[in-house]
């Protein structure tokens, strides 16, 4: 059967944007992530809070995001990952965020969400493309007769981990590895590299 590789983006192939413009913009509060709130709806209405509240928009953070890399050995990973398999990238970060990312990783296929935002830059709102999107896109591709492969970091790939028919955790948080210790854990990319070719 044909294999699909779905992987995460943030935590997996680039660095997590939000911790960088917490950084950045010396602003604290936006450091909590997927790996803090597991509600992603929750943790999205308050980084939007925090950005209206010190004036953040989207032109201080994609200048931000601009400026951000790929992980080390991310790009090499995703070009043998696409020699062997599809690959789908399944993120919660938003189109208006990731352009100058994936251009570096040559514009790999992308689902994710949009943000709503203002005639004056202020992000006023975003809109999830739907629920569960990551459960959902793995669901929709075993419907194709695609055997699905995911890896993830986090709280949010948990569901795409488990409707895959198989999951691999890479460089997880111990609070997710100690939670569902069903997925096997890799730390760096050979490491993913090897379980991937366990299971494609
Ligand atoms: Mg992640």
């Amino acid at each position: 059967m044909s294999s699909i590789a779905c992987l995460d983006l943030e935590g997996v192939l680039v660095p997590e944007i939000w911790i960088n413009v917490a950084q950045r913009t010396g602003i604290d509060e936006l450091m909590a992530t997927t790996r803090d709130v597991a509600d992603y709806s929750q943790l999205m209405q308050q980084r939007l809070d925090i950005c209206e509240k010190n004036g953040l928009g989207i032109r201080e953070i994609t200048d931000v995001i601009a400026g951000l890399r790929p992980l080390d050995g991310a790009g090499d990973f995703l070009s043998w990952l696409r020699e062997n398999s599809q690959v789908i990238i399944l993120s919660d970060t938003f189109y208006e965020f990731s352009q100058p990312l994936m251009r570096q990783l040559d514009f790999p296929t992308l689902f994710c969400h949009r943000l709503e935002i203002a005639a004056d830059g202020r992000i006023a709102g975003f809109q999830l493309r739907m629920p569960d999107q990551k459960r959902e896109a793995v669901q929709a591709l075993k419907n194709l007769n695609f055997r699905v492969v995911a890896a993830g970091d986090s709280y949010n790939d948990i569901s795409m981990l488990s409707e895959a028919d198989a999951g691999i955790l890479f460089s997880p948080p111990e609070n997710v590895v100690a939670e569902f210790p069903q997925f096997p854990v890799t730390v760096d990319y050979s490491g993913l590299q090897a379980a991937f070719e366990q299971v494609l």
